[in-house]
């Protein structure tokens, strides 16, 4: 091989048979800086990678490789071997994408110029950095062609140059989007329509199921497992966290002895000492063959640089932080050991039957409401407010839900939601009830116009609120900060804390501590009932909204609660309601002008 490759360099034509296992074999020296076994690059050691590695080589025609993959494989070794084989005998124009841009310098810096200066062969022929003319950190530069480094939140990465050969690098941490110009990972793939011997390689530890990107393009592909024969039976089986055999103490979650895995078909136990061996007589298996877009699953039980017990004992860690809640280390376990995606599950609330919650309520504001608030959810387009009215032991009556078209940036919608917040609702006795206090959604677009809102509504507690993303932020966090451009008092709102008590009170069913009271009217219906309901508790507690439906009315409820919280009354000493204007026999004609111009103001 070394001769041959002596003899190409004086000038004889390249034999398109050398692929990139034999290139990194003969010539690749990894850097100690960045590399857990320094030295000469063997890809014995990660038998493996030998096939994915022939179809990135010219001598493949195979376009298209997938490889979702635990850590700790050599996977960006291989990647970096592809660039450099090319560099040295097959130069084009080539793209290597990263995430983030942090993480594009770290591996120009720490791996790929380190083994630029160690590898003799390539010494000579990458154009050393320089200001003019020669490489950058971010563009490696040789006869023939270049590699440049790029990350996928910038559309820069993506601009039109052709390129014969892209690498998608940790692809389920690309975004969905950049910049409105559309999804990074088939923008790359663009860059290389022009070549008929194109090489398009995406490798990424997956994430979560439903969304990973890696996930949907191993689908699409001809789905390989790396099997090996079992040495008593000779049925060929996969690592699969299944097969493992290992015992732990079930109180300290130690891992007690050693990590064998099991034959699925005859049970025969193998020991981490015969790994390597085992996997040396091992191959690429594919769900579809036929398939041209070879894709591989590989998780770390097949890294030589882990230990089976190192891994295990970190999925015993994770174990334990999952049973007191904290379910992080699980998923990222799942996702970069076990090279699987993580499946969500979560306790979604559900209504039985929402006619019957709906009551035809004697008046407006029922007996037993002691306090009105209001909650507004701000969007770039409307407000959407509840009114809440709230009873002693945690009971609450729906008073009112209202839409309030328009711009908040729009003085007209700042009247109508300022008229809308000073309505009186009629009691039970006739008399006349105010909202008491308010608070207001700055988050989202709107914020400098919703502090300015609240500002000058101070004396009448209407309070600009932000949500607070700790899963565990108390409801309200009463030392408002005022460093915001409006210097108004800004008050942080535990979200998930809000949607634990409402969500766990909207599932009981009869009136009391507790119980929610909607009215028969034709705002609370099917649509409102669904936004209230729209999120869904993951394992780790926290409410999210998968779907993306929509959700105001249950944000509204949510700040509703919050301003009663920030106006610190407590209902359970009260003895009459609050705000709670004229008594029946006081109601006399004034009221009634007053209450049509209010209604009037109703309609903006
Ligand atoms: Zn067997």
């Amino acid at each position: 091989m070394g001769v041959f490759l002596n003899s190409f360099r004086s000038g004889l034509k390249p034999d398109p048979k050398i692929s990139i296992v034999e290139w990194s074999d003969t010539y690749r020296i990894l850097p100690s800086e960045s590399s857990a076994e320094p030295g000469r690059y063997r890809t014995s050691r990660m038998p493996y990678l030998k096939e994915i590695a022939t179809h990135l080589s010219p001598e493949s025609p195979v376009e298209k490789v997938t490889v979702i993959k635990g850590t700790q494989l050599g996977l960006t070794e291989l990647a970096n071997n592809m660039l450099f084989t090319y560099a040295d005998l097959y130069p084009c124009p080539m793209l290597l994408v990263l995430p983030t841009e942090t993480l594009a310098m770290t591996h120009a810096s720490d791996k790929l110029w380190p083994s630029v200066e160690k590898t003799e062969r390539l010494k000579d022929k990458i154009y050393p950095r320089k200001k003019d003319g020669g490489s950058k950190i971010l563009d490696v530069r040789f006869p023939g062609g270049n590699i440049k480094i790029g990350y996928s939140f910038t559309t820069a990465t993506f601009a039109s140059v052709s390129r014969r050969i892209v690498i998608k690098d940790d692809l389920d941490r690309w975004p969905d989007d950049v910049k409105g110009e559309g999804n990074p990972s088939d923008l790359c793939n663009k860059r290389t329509d022009a070549f008929p011997n194109r090489k398009i390689y995406a490798n990424s530890s997956p994430t979560r199921s439903g969304t990973s990107k890696i996930q949907k393009e191993y689908d699409n592909s001809s789905m390989a497992s790396f099997k090996m024969p079992c040495n008593s039976c000779n049925n060929f089986f996969s690592f699969e966290f299944d097969y493992f055999k290992f015992d732990y103490d079930k109180e300290k979650y130690m891992l007690k002895g050693s990590v064998s895995v099991a034959c699925p078909e005859c049970g025969t136990l193998t020991d981490e000492s015969s790994k390597v061996k085992m996997m040396s007589s091992g191959e690429w298996m594919h769900e579809h063959p036929e398939k041209a877009h070879k894709g591989y699953r590989i998780p770390s039980y097949y890294s030589p640089f882990l230990r089976w017990d190192e891994i295990f004992q970190e999925f015993l860690d994770a174990k334990k932080a999952m049973k007191k809640g904290d379910v992080t280390s699980m998923v990222v376990w799942k996702n970069t050991r076990d090279a699987t995606t993580w499946e969500e599950e979560y306790d979604v609330v559900e209504l039985n039957d929402i006619s019957s919650r709906i009551e035809e309520y004697p008046a407006e504001v029922p007996d037993g409401v002691f306090v009105i608030t209001a909650g507004v959810d701000t969007q770039d387009d409307r407000y959407e407010v509840e009114v809440l009215g709230h009873g002693k032991d945690g009971e609450t009556w729906s008073i009112d839900f209202n839409v309030i078209q328009g711009d908040p940036k729009d003085k007209n919608t700042e009247s109508a939601l300022d008229a809308y917040l000073q309505k009186t609702f009629k009691t039970e006795n006739g008399a006349e009830m105010k909202i008491f206090a308010t608070a207001i959604d700055t988050g989202g677009h709107r914020t400098k116009v919703v502090y300015d809102f609240c500002k000058k509504r101070g004396a009448r507690r209407v309070y600009a609120i932000k949500g607070a993303k700790p899963i565990d932020a108390p409801l309200v966090n009463k030392r408002a900060t005022t460093t915001n451009l409006s210097r108004v008092q800004l008050f942080a709102v535990g979200v998930n804390v809000a949607k634990d008590d409402i969500l766990s009170k909207i599932v009981i069913e009869e009136p009391g501590p507790g119980f929610m009271h909607f009215p028969k009217k034709p705002i609370y219906n099917k649509n409102y009932f669904d936004q209230l309901t729209a999120e869904k508790r993951g394992k780790d507690g926290r409410w999210i909204n998968p779907s993306k439906k929509r959700n105001e009315a249950l944000d509204c409820r949510v700040y509703a609660i919050a301003a009663l919280v920030i106006s610190s009354v407590s209902i359970d000493k009260m003895k009459s309601p609050l705000l709670y204007i004229g008594a029946k026999q006081e109601k006399a004609k004034p009221k009634k002008a007053e209450r049509r111009q209010t209604s009037h103001l109703d309609e903006f």
